[in-house]
């Protein structure tokens, strides 16, 4: 392995739990007890073997079993392409049921990450096939996301609300940070005028104190969720102040594509040296 290689693991090692269910299991119980709510993802994408679909089906039945038995506070949360959505998307559907009829009985959350733009319809039927006990992602890089949080909110569902790790040309998808941020802010406005409950998911601080302030006036159930690994003591104090806060955590040998996509998002070089150096408290 070259430089880049022993840099990349090391990078992945603070944003991935280990390879092991149990792994993911261990950093939920750390979470949890700064009363932090783990979201755990089984890392895979973009599958396009059966078998390994069929895999990852029964890592998330075996994952929601060991939820349970251990009491963790935890939610789980799926990539469609890892169920199967660029083979068969009513398969894939029916494996998403599987998983969230099995997470409904054990109290487990089951959501549904958001991926490329050319899925975002199929993610919505498989979402709207499985009501109760799930939630979805939504992507304000999208320009479309304003109708489709419409959509979804009018059925009353619950809403994961993030920038979008993907990018898309300039026809459906925002291209610069700050048009992306400002369709951030009017879709949470969006939330706190009509849901109850949602997830403000993001490190951008900016976006966070706007969404504290709002709710100070409007008194919804808001999650501030943010990936592990990149601001867990801030994810703390919030905590500590009485926010709920929830971190994702991923686990699964499958670590290059989500590595990839952190590294881009990690705007300068400092950041990711300071982000390197820094000792995670939790
Ligand atoms: C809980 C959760 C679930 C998500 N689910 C999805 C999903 O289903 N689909 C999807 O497309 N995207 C998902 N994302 C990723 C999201 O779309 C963004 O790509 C990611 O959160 C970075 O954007 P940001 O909102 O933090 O804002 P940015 O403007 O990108 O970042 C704000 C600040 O956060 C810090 N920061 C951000 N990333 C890093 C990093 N890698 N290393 C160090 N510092 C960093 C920097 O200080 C940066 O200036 C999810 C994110 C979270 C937190």
């Amino acid at each position: 392995m070259g430089v880049g290689g022993a840099v990349e693991r090391l990078l992945a090692g603070r944003w991935i739990a280990g390879p092991e269910a149990r792994d993911a299991l261990a950093r939920t119980k750390r979470f949890n007890a700064v009363n932090i709510k783990a979201v755990i993802n089984y890392l895979g994408e973009e599958l396009i073997d059966e078998r390994a679909v069929a895999d990852a089906e029964m890592v998330y039945l075996s994952l929601i079993d060991m939820i349970r038995e251990s009491g963790a506070r935890a939610d789980i949360s799926m990539k469609p392409s890892q169920l199967g959505l660029r083979i068969n998307p009513e398969e894939a559907s029916a494996r998403y049921g599987r998983i969230v009829a099995r997470a409904r009985g054990a109290g487990v959350f089951a959501w549904l990450d958001m991926e490329r733009p050319e899925d975002v319809d199929a993610t919505i039927s498989m979402y709207e096939g499985n009501p109760g006990g799930t939630g979805i992602c939504v992507q304000s890089y999208l320009r479309r996301s304003a109708a489709d949080l419409e959509r979804l909110c009018s059925g009353g569902a619950v809403v994961r609300l993030v920038k979008g790790a993907y990018s898309a040309g300039l026809d459906i998808a925002f291209q610069s940070r700050l048009e992306t941020t400002k369709n951030y802010e009017v879709l949470m406005d969006y939330l706190f005028a009509h849901a109850r409950e949602f997830v403000i998911a993001t490190h951008d601080l900016d976006m966070i104190n706007r969404a504290r302030s709002l709710n100070r006036e409007r008194g919804k159930h808001v999650w501030y969720a943010m990936l592990s690994g990149i601001r867990n003591r801030y994810a703390a104090a919030l905590a500590r102040e009485n926010e709920s806060v929830e971190i994702y955590v991923p686990f699964g040998p499958r670590w290059v594509d989500y590595s990839y996509r952190r590294l881009r998002e990690a705007s300068h070089l400092t950041l990711l040296i300071r982000s390197m150096a820094s000792r995670q408290s939790i």
